[in-house]
């Protein structure tokens, strides 16, 4: 009994990590969960200034930053400054307490549900006390790694 699958190649089948990179979208799909969260803490907050150009990581040149992708070395600008956010949320359906991950694209959702303007947030402070605000936001999130994918 022959079970190898046609078409495929022996090159694919010997590369190990990029044939997991390519099931994991579909497993992340299938345990995602939709449900309505108010926001009790905030555990961990990181900050990092992205590239006005493409998006990616920048370091620090001299009085500018550099991009670590696309090289642009530019002006550092409220809009450059990227969030995440590690926090701790109740399920308010099921009372439930978990950890959430927030990126900074969703992030900025979060704020538009509140009225605010992620990019005028200049502090960690600032952040926390924004985010312990948020009361039945009703989101859907990835059971296996925490990560919040939208606000609905
Ligand atoms: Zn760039």
């Amino acid at each position: 009994m022959n079970t190898a699958k046609e078409g495929f190649k022996i090159q694919e089948t010997t590369n190990f990590t990029e044939n997991v990179a390519e099931i994991e979208p579909t497993l992340m799909e299938m345990t995602t969960e939709d449900t309505t969260i108010s926001i009790i803490g905030v555990k961990t907050t990181s900050s990092y200034h992205a590239c006005s150009a493409c998006g990616k990581t920048t370091e620090q040149s001299g009085k500018l930053l550099k991009c670590n992708s696309c090289k642009l070395r530019q002006r550092v600008t409220p809009e450059s400054k990227h969030w995440f956010v590690r926090v701790f949320a109740q399920d308010t359906n099921t009372n439930t307490n978990f950890y959430l991950n927030i990126f900074h694209q969703q992030l900025v959702k979060l704020f538009e549900t509140k009225k605010k303007q992620l990019h005028a947030v200049l502090t960690e402070e600032d952040l926390g006390d924004i985010l312990t605000e948020i009361d039945d936001l009703k989101i859907t999130y990835n059971l296996a790694d925490g990560k919040l994918l939208h606000v609905n």
